[in-house]
């Protein structure tokens, strides 16, 4: 599959959301340490990838060393 466009954090919904690029810089007191966009339900990247789908951002691709607020730990 082709890659998408990036979601730019500056998108009003991936501001809603606290989307950053890179999880280690966020300062939002939800982030729990580790918690990266690889390791959330709703990413759909390929292992090793470094930007990939996101089902709560249809049509982008986030960074995996990104986060947001509506992070969920795989199952
Ligand atoms: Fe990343 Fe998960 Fe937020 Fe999507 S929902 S941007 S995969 S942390």
């Amino acid at each position: 599959a082709a890659d998408l466009p990036h979601l730019s954090p500056s998108d009003p919904t991936a501001q809603a959301l606290g989307y950053v690029e890179d999880n280690t810089k966020t300062t939002n007191p939800k982030h729990k340490a580790g918690d990266d966009c690889t390791n959330c339900q709703f990413y759909q990247g390929k292992a090793g990838a470094a930007w990939g789908p996101c089902q709560l951002f249809p049509g982008k691709d986030v960074n995996a060393k990104g986060w947001c607020v509506s992070h969920q730990p795989k199952a």
